[in-house]
């Protein structure tokens, strides 16, 4: 690459959370639409490995068959699926960030035990010591786990420490010989401890402020126990255990990173955790429209299939459109931190550094997916239940068994209520370490408000344009409420949950419509993948997304502005918000849905 360009890549490479404010062309965002030959290759081999090793056994994962789950996790391991994202010097096949999303998508979708048991090892449980490991606690363990020869968990979780993570009792104190760390705790609703042969294991040393991470084998003559397996709601065959440590004796070698480090470590494994969640949500999403269409397709009702029934297209259309806009925010965030990883390794960083400095970048992104795509797959499920009307209640169709396994996406990886907090909280911290310009932005807004607003009526014969001038008003909105909350509450902001949340929930929504319209955008400009569709399902989104803005900052401004500022925030609100052509919503769910309907799965 010539310095030319290198310069070019790295200016035109927005920073995590800039999106707020600096335009994104459609050219420069990835799709699935971008998907090289090779990470088609490795899409059909997951999807194959699915639908011969794991969807075809559906009933045993709903019996709780722990026993299965570790099978198909060797058999995951012996294809290399474990260890996608794992530089091969390390047994892995050191493949990029997006490739890593894209097997954490298709290997995630039949069964939520499956997604967790994979999640949980090649995530939270290997990552930490690819990423933070020395190089002799990499060449230990890491080949190991990336082949499935090992599977790994991760014991953040105590009784007392949930969302407050760094707040854990479990203590590690220095063996007298100076060998050893001995740990005494309880860690619970720890994946993977059924059947795990290591666990990265989070304890206090002394009474230091922050925990401390460790490598420490599983071995039940060194004082390791378990409590029985959870009885859950739904991923049945996701062993779940609590786990003990008495008097357990780690080698003071396998301390991770340094004293008082795990909190950082603990932050950063969720971070990749969250963007890799999302994947995990999408291919769920793909199996429940492609079940419910063909079951719409089926059922006659009134001498009719019900496929046919505008409520039930309705429905379709609004879960094919999440489903597509899930994948555009999720692969643009991906590639985002694929070319972050890139740039960093061009300037020297080691691998390590570049991939932890990569992803950590682009952490409100990750915060914004886990949150947006767990709450689709949610409301996904359950209106696949509700096509398969009684049926759906049945534990004989997936339905079921999806609506169940969906619902965990919400809790782990950090709640949705923590995800979306830290998503504004982080944001605002960039803006204060001018990482990114929200303050010059928050101040034009400011200024517009007292303005006169202009009567033109702008050119909106462009495809989307219009929809690209709302997007950018949207982004006033949020500008303009967590600007004067800023404003008005300062360091305080954080105790003033309600009103973080509902800037969160507007972040969260700019973020999703605009991925979708770019990536219809670009997909209309070059003419692939149904791109009068891809149009239908981003005006469709940007729709809801309009009025749950407008709802949210509504809520956010009648509670931090007064009188004739509150006027006046409510004014650029309507303002802001307005559509000079209102698109008709039950037309574009026709469209969409005559398209799903007629392909009888989820056609994007
Ligand atoms: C099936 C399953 C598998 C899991 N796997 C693992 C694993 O492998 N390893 C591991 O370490 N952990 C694991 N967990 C734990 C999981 O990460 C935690 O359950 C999660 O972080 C929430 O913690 P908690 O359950 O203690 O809830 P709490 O923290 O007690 O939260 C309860 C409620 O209060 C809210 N809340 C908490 N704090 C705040 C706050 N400051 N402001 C506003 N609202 C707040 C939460 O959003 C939530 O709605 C797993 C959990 C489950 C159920």
């Amino acid at each position: 690459m010539s310095i030319q360009t290198q310069t070019e890549t790295k200016k035109d490479l927005l920073r995590g959370g800039q999106f707020l404010v600096k335009e994104t062309k459609a050219e420069d965002i990835f799709t699935p639409e971008d998907f090289s030959e090779e990470q088609i290759m490795m899409r059909d081999s997951v999807k194959e490995f699915v639908d011969r090793e794991i969807w075809p056994y559906k009933e045993r994962f709903e019996h709780k068959d722990y026993a299965l789950t570790e099978e198909v996790m060797r058999k995951a391991g012996e294809m290399g699926l474990l260890g996608v994202a794992v530089p091969e010097e390390y047994g892995g096949l050191g493949m990029g960030f997006v490739t890593t999303m894209l097997v954490c998508d298709y290997i995630s979708g039949a069964t939520g035990s499956i997604a967790t048991a994979f999640g949980a090892h090649t995530g939270i449980g290997t990552m930490p010591i690819t990423l933070y490991g020395n190089e002799e606690q990499r060449k230990k363990y890491v080949p190991k786990l990336a082949t499935g020869e090992w599977f790994g968990a991760y014991c953040l979780t105590e009784p007392g420490a949930g969302s407050d993570a760094n707040s854990g009792k479990t203590k590690a104190i220095l063996s007298d010989d100076g060998k050893n760390y001995v740990i005494n705790g309880q860690k619970m609703w720890i994946s993977n401890a059924g059947f795990c042969d290591m666990f990265i294991v989070f304890a206090r040393i002394e009474d230091d402020k922050n925990i401390t991470g460790f490598i420490v084998e599983n071995n039940k003559e060194n004082g390791i126990s378990m409590g029985e397996e959870e009885k859950k709601l739904g991923i049945h065959s996701s062993s779940t255990r609590q786990v003990f440590f008495n008097d357990t004796k780690v080698p003071v070698e396998n301390l991770l990173a340094g004293r008082g480090e795990g909190f950082k470590i603990a932050m950063n494994a969720l971070n990749v955790g969250r963007i890799k969640l999302a994947a995990a949500c999408l291919e769920a999403q793909r199996r429940v429209i492609d079940g419910a269409v063909k079951y719409a397709n089926d059922r006659i009702q009134f001498n009719t299939p019900i496929a046919k029934f505008g409520a039930i297209q309705q429905k379709l259309a609004e879960m094919a459109t999440d489903a597509f806009v899930g994948e555009s925010a999720s692969y643009r965030a991906a590639k985002n931190i694929e070319d972050r990883i890139s740039m960093r390794m061009e300037d020297g960083n080691t691998h390590q550094e570049a991939e932890l400095k990569g992803v950590e970048e682009y952490a409100i992104e990750c915060s914004i997916l886990k949150v947006a795509v767990s709450e689709d797959l949610q409301d996904c499920a359950d209106e696949g239940i509700q096509i398969f009307g009684g049926m759906g209640f049945s534990a004989d169709t997936p339905m079921e068994s999806a609506w169940r396994d969906a619902r965990i996406s919400r809790i782990y990886e950090g709640t949705n209520e923590i995800n979306r907090m830290l998503a504004v909280g982080m944001l605002v911290k960039k803006a204060m370490k001018g990482h990114v310009d929200l303050l010059g932005p928050a101040q034009a807004v400011a200024n517009e408000l007292t303005g006169i607003p202009s009567f033109d009526i702008p050119d909106f014969s462009e495809i989307l344009s219009e929809e690209k001038d709302m997007l950018a008003r949207l982004k006033k909105v949020f500008l303009m409420v967590a600007g004067s909350a800023v404003q008005k509450y300062g360091t305080e902001l954080e105790s003033h949950q309600q009103v973080l949340l509902a800037a969160s929930d507007i972040l969260i929504e700019i973020y999703m419509a605009e991925s979708a319209i770019l990536r219809a955008e670009k997909n209309t400009k070059r003419n692939m993948n149904n791109p009068d569709h891809q149009v239908a399902m981003a005006q469709l989104y940007l729709y809801h997304a309009v009025d749950t803005i407008t709802e949210k900052a509504k809520e956010g401004i009648s509670s931090i502005a007064e009188g004739d500022e509150q006027r006046m925030m409510l004014m650029g609100l309507k303002r802001f918000t307005k559509y000079t052509n209102l698109p008709n919503v039950i037309a574009l769910r026709n469209k969409i849905a005559e398209k799903v309907v007629s392909e009888n799965t989820y056609p994007f």
